[in-house]
């Protein structure tokens, strides 16, 4: 399972995707959230993100550092190939 740094994080750019390590597609692919916003970052928080992301038409939601190990980017996956 690969999660991203705080310097990664903040490096995720508009309408980056990430790929749920355990949520498929009937196809078998891992569902995939696409970045749709800028990245949140605080000063006093050093360890906190908070990441834009939208699935499909109609659902929100956010990526944090709490939720991050959930998700996978581009390029890690042996299951998706994504
Ligand atoms: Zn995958």
């Amino acid at each position: 399972m690969n999660t991203i740094t705080i310097e990664q994080a903040k490096k995720i750019n508009n309408r980056d995707v990430f790929a749920m390590n355990n949520e498929k597609n009937s196809d078998g692919t891992c569902v995939r959230w696409r970045v749709n916003g800028k990245v949140k970052t605080w000063k006093t928080r050093p360890n906190e993100f908070k990441i834009p992301v939208k699935h499909g038409m109609y659902d929100y939601g956010y990526i944090t550092e709490k939720n991050i190990n959930m998700f996978h980017l581009n390029g890690t996956c042996k299951e998706c190939g994504f």
